[in-house]
């Protein structure tokens, strides 16, 4: 079970209530992926992912609830592979837009926009302009941490330590993503099928490729990265790495 101190979804309405009115203004909005993530890795990974981090983000944030995480994403590009699911972007976006609008009835003050999967971080970024519009003259205030780059260059700050390549690490069911769930969930690591999937450039061309061929033309197991990589010992510093990533954006915007 999630934490009945930072989950909306676990708390009773009088629960909330109370926190609300001890000064707990702040809430996240994370999306996560429903999609394969090779192999080795259950579907609910970027979901799973978002919920670690989502806890961790609140409390170090302090007076900060988390809402339910959006659980399917903007996935297209997995679609080949049995059990993916994805969103049409404006389903997508009219799900944040709603978000947002319910956790603004319920009197939270900041509402911050976070994302564990690749694919949702533009059709989130993109809703930015007009949410600010619409409810910062209400009091309101949006924060979006939804830049991708950012979000890798985090995830591979601590690569030297661990002797992995960018290339190893990698954005999807790699190294990095695998220690990630083998330090939070390791019960749910297939470890005989970890595998070594495409470790070449993550360059525009590659991008390119990826979001218009889909992943199986660049990886048939689904995998970018090597997950024989991956350790525990990684994946607990990982996740520390990215909680803090995620407040030290949230606090600059704040
Ligand atoms: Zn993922």
């Amino acid at each position: 079970m999630l934490s009945r101190d930072i989950f909306i979804e676990e708390m009773t309405w009088p629960e909330v209530k109370e926190k609300l009115e001890a000064g707990y203004d702040t809430v996240i909005v994370m999306a996560g992926s429903i999609e394969q993530h090779g192999p080795h890795l259950p579907t609910k990974m970027d979901a799973h992912s978002g919920e670690v981090l989502a806890k961790l983000f609140a409390e170090r944030l302090g007076n900060t609830l988390v809402a339910p995480i959006i659980r399917p994403g903007c996935s297209e590009h997995h679609m080949y592979f049995p059990g993916s699911m994805t969103l049409r972007k404006e389903v997508f976006q009219d799900v944040v837009r709603d978000y947002v609008d319910n956790m603004y009835r319920h009197g939270f003050k900041k509402i911050i926009l976070a994302t564990t999967h690749g694919g949702n971080f533009e059709p989130m970024y993109e809703l930015v302009p007009e949410l600010k519009e619409k409810y910062e003259p209400k009091g309101v205030k949006i924060i979006d941490i939804l830049d991708f780059d950012d979000f890798v260059v985090a995830q591979n700050s601590i690569l030297e330590e661990f002797d992995l390549t960018e290339e190893e690490a990698g954005v999807h069911s790699g190294g990095s993503e695998t220690s990630f769930l083998m330090a939070s969930e390791p019960e749910s690591v297939r470890t005989d099928k970890l595998a070594r999937g495409y470790v070449g450039k993550f360059d525009a061309e590659f991008d390119h490729k990826l979001h218009t061929e889909g992943m199986q033309s660049v990886t048939d197991i689904g995998v970018l990265g090597d997950a024989t990589k991956a350790s525990k010992e990684f994946g607990e510093k990982l996740i520390d790495a990215l909680a803090d990533y995620y407040v030290r954006k949230a606090k600059e915007a704040l």
